[in-house]
């Protein structure tokens, strides 16, 4: 389960650490909210790991 096909790979469901923001609607996530960690892939430099809220992830895929 290694594969990088796309530029947000979703990992799965969890929680976000304290002080995490989601890019989507940059707001915070609470840490009793569900939210999907994935990792952004970026061709400078090394993933980075990003959280997003749950419904966001789904906003984020439409576009
Ligand atoms: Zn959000």
């Amino acid at each position: 389960m290694t594969t990088k096909t796309s530029i947000y790979r979703d990992e799965y469901m969890t929680y976000a650490p304290e002080g995490e923001t989601c890019p989507v609607c940059k707001t915070a996530i609470g840490q009793l909210q569900p939210a999907r960690r994935g990792t952004e892939e970026r061709a400078s430099a090394a993933p980075v790991v990003v959280y997003w809220h749950a419904a966001c992830v789904r906003k984020a895929a439409d576009k």
